[in-house]
């Protein structure tokens, strides 16, 4: 049996399905979200949540884009932390390099000029002695520190916390959330997807956001290959002290994040995977590599020598869905107006996704004004015309 009783059916509860669910709810349209498992069973689920801008030199439209999203996610937070009574994890805690070649120290002095442009005012991007983190930081012998190089604009949130919040407002608003229910195929010419159990479920428009998935469900819709999986390893680390209020230390692809609940995430590890090797069901239980393991937490720990007596607490991994135009895809299939896709958020997702939102409802002809200015490069055209 097939019912059509709701205008959007999302396919996916990760941060662009919920994000988008909650946009779509506050046009007073209805929404059902089908899960194949639980809220983040995907890449959402993870344990970083780094908030961190784009350099701010060689300035185009996604850096822009990327910028306003950043700078707004504090205010978008603080409303859904008070409607919902749930705390995100959020802070803008900024972020430090340490610099330990000179000519690293000179593009940055240099960057630091372009922030003042791109970044205006409100926000930094400079060199620092900072007594303060000495303790936090290695400067070797062999490695001096030159200098801190020290943003103010990057941030950070705890993933499942926000995620739980945006459930929290969906169910409150209205929303239909349906767990457990692995969408097999999706028919677009009848406006239904099938479910593993055989149950078929309408609506009048689907909008996939599967995550690495929606490449795979793409090609079965006669679309080219436009996107795979980057995956990615994090640890979650025990803390002594309250470094809630630390900026994320990023050097050479390790972060380092403080969160407010007293732990440490110390993050990825980036591997391609080809969409044929990932499992349609348990994408996130890709077999962890524990040698690139052990090496992040080296790396960890010589960047950050107070890591040294911290206990591993967990483990994470997770696919990124990454375009291979890399950037994110939003855009309704070329052959479908009632199919709509949104994924690719790759590394920089939860920095963003609020903002697709605002985009994806305004392309979906819901709002009535739009001043989300999207990058081509974000767009299915531009995906399928690199
Ligand atoms: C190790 C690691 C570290 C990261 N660190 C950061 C970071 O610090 N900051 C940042 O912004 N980003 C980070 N990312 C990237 C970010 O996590 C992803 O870009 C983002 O989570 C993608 O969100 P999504 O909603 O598009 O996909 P997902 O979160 O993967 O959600 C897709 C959902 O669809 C569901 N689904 C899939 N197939 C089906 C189906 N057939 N039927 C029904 N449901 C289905 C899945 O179960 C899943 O819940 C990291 C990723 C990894 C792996």
């Amino acid at each position: 049996m097939t019912s059509h009783n709701s205008d959007f059916l999302i396919i996916g509860a990760g941060i662009f399905g919920l994000t988008i669910a909650n946009a779509i709810l506050e046009t007073g349209a209805t929404v059902k979200i089908i899960e194949a498992q639980h809220v983040g069973a995907g890449a959402s689920g993870g344990i970083l949540g780094a908030l961190m801008p784009h350099m701010p030199n060689n300035w185009n439209p996604k850096k822009q884009f990327q910028f306003e999203a950043l700078r707004d996610l504090s205010d978008f937070v603080a409303t859904l932390e008070k409607e919902t009574g749930l705390a995100t994890g959020y802070r803008r805690v900024g972020r430090i390099m340490p610099v330990v070649k000179n000519g690293f120290l000179k593009q940055m002095q240099t960057y630091a000029k372009h922030a003042q442009v791109n970044w205006g005012s409100s926000y930094d991007f400079k060199l620092e002695e900072m007594d303060f983190f000495d303790s936090w930081l290695q400067s070797s012998a062999e490695n001096p520190l030159l200098g801190l190089l020290y943003d103010t604009l990057s941030a950070r949130i705890h993933p499942k916390s926000y995620l739980e919040a945006l459930k929290r407002k969906f169910m409150s608003k209205g929303g239909e959330l349906i767990v457990n229910a692995l969408v097999t195929d999706i028919d677009p010419n009848q406006n239904f997807i099938m479910l593993e159990n055989g149950e078929k479920i309408g609506a009048e428009k689907i909008i996939l956001t599967a995550g690495v998935q929606s490449f795979r469900f793409l090609e079965m819709l006669h679309m080219p290959d436009l996107g795979g999986g980057v995956f990615g390893q994090a640890i979650k680390l025990s803390s002594q002290n309250d470094c809630s209020k630390f900026p994320i230390i990023y050097d050479n692809g390790c972060y380092i994040i403080a969160h407010d609940d007293g732990t440490i995430s110390i993050g990825s590890s980036s591997v391609n995977i080809a969409n044929g090797d990932i499992d349609p069901k348990k994408d996130r239980l890709l077999k962890q590599d524990d040698e690139k393991q052990a090496s992040l937490l080296q790396q960890a720990k010589c960047l950050c020598p107070s890591l040294e007596s911290a206990e591993i607490i967990s483990s994470w991994s997770g696919v990124r869905p990454k375009a291979w135009a890399r950037d994110p895809l939003l855009g309704y299939h070329p052959n479908y107006d009632n199919l709509y896709v949104a994924t690719g958020g790759f590394k920089i997702a939860f920095g963003i996704a609020h903002k697709v939102a605002d985009y994806v409802v305004h392309d979906l002809g819901l709002a009535l004004r739009n001043e989300t200015i999207i990058p081509d490069s974000f767009l299915m055209n531009h995906h399928l015309n690199p």
